[in-house]
């Protein structure tokens, strides 16, 4: 693992790459507590040369800042940050799967300050640590089956949904729980009447919209909603082709049960650096049970596939 400490006073001390291990800490230790932490998500690829590659790192570094800046935490060089990272994975390299597998990697930050009291960190510990995982489908696309949450949210106006702070995963996992046991496998979470994210991924719709084009559409970043790297290059991918319109807007829940109803809805998926693209086969929202014309998905499989093609076999900088 990669650990580097920070203090008030002497700023950052050197990164280091030490063998995994536990830290002790003590019971005051303000995460404990009042939650100061904050993680990413990101992947190292084996390519068909079997060399290593990772995907837009420098956007994993910068919203790690971002999420550090929410709470107060220090920043850091971003192009320092990959570097350690790079350095990480050549040590790492043996762990690395090959296709489909990947080495899943979860860079986090923790307060390392002993006293209870909420206050700002005086000391920090950023570590990146890291596994191998499987592909998020073992054999072939699975459709999800997913219900809207008409009482608790994700994150609100003003609050801390456009960072990846630890909290924002355990304050709402009562209702993916009681979702779970009713057998849906995750929840479409509202802001209000619109709808914000799937789960932990971003959601895409792809329908005929009101005025008769086809359009692919996700909800705007208005504070609530986490700028996913795989949401921002879908946009990219998504917006050259122009045989759709591609959108970032409010996407009110009785639009989407509207174009349900009357037959636009084509398909719908999350996407996210785990799973990458997921069809989504089903949404519920009370009474309605929202299935759109394409439940196994061909936009979401194409863009899939298009996003693969770029993160494992597409020409570019290699780190092994
Ligand atoms: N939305 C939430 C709440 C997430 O936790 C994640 C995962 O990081 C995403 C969306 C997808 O983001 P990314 O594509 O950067 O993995």
């Amino acid at each position: 693992m990669l650990e580097a400490f920070w203090n008030e006073d002497t700023g950052w001390a050197k990164p280091k790459i030490v063998p995994t291990h536990d830290f002790p800490v003590h019971p005051f230790n303000s995460t404990f507590h009042y939650a100061f932490e904050g993680f990413e998500g990101m992947k190292a690829y084996r390519d068909a040369d079997n060399k290593i590659r990772t995907f837009r790192p420098d956007m994993n570094a910068k919203r790690l800042n971002r999420t550090s800046a929410e709470l107060c935490f220090p920043n850091f060089d971003p192009e320092e940050f990959v570097k350690c990272v790079d350095e990480l994975l050549r040590v790492d390299e043996r762990w690395i799967p090959q296709p489909p597998s990947t080495l899943y990697i979860r860079p986090t930050i923790v307060s390392m300050t002993n006293k209870l009291g909420v206050h700002p960190p005086h000391e920090t510990l950023l570590y990146v640590t890291s596994s191998p995982s499987g592909p998020y489908f073992k054999s072939g696309f699975k459709p999800t089956h997913m219900k809207v949450e008409s009482q608790g949210v994700r994150a609100w106006p003003g609050g801390t949904g456009h960072v990846k702070v630890g909290a924002n995963y355990c304050q709402g996992i009562k209702y993916v729980k009681s979702a779970f046991a009713a057998g849906y496998d995750q929840v479409v979470w509202l802001n209000g009447k619109t709808i914000a994210e799937a789960g932990a991924c971003n959601i895409f719709i792809y329908w005929v919209n009101k005025q008769g084009q086809k359009e692919l559409v996700t909800p705007m970043l208005d504070g609530t909603i986490l700028p996913g790297i795989t949401r921002d290059s879908i946009l990219q991918l998504a917006r050259e082709d122009k045989s759709f319109i591609t959108s970032e807007k409010k996407i009110p829940i009785n639009d989407l049960v509207k174009a349900h109803k009357e037959g636009r809805l084509l398909e719908m998926f999350m996407c996210g650096t785990a799973v990458v693209v997921g069809p989504i086969g089903s949404v519920t929202y009370k009474d309605h049970k929202i299935v759109p014309k394409k439940p196994d998905g061909e936009l979401s499989v194409a863009l899939y596939k298009r996003l693969q093609d770029i993160q494992v076999f597409f020409p570019c900088l290699i780190i092994v």
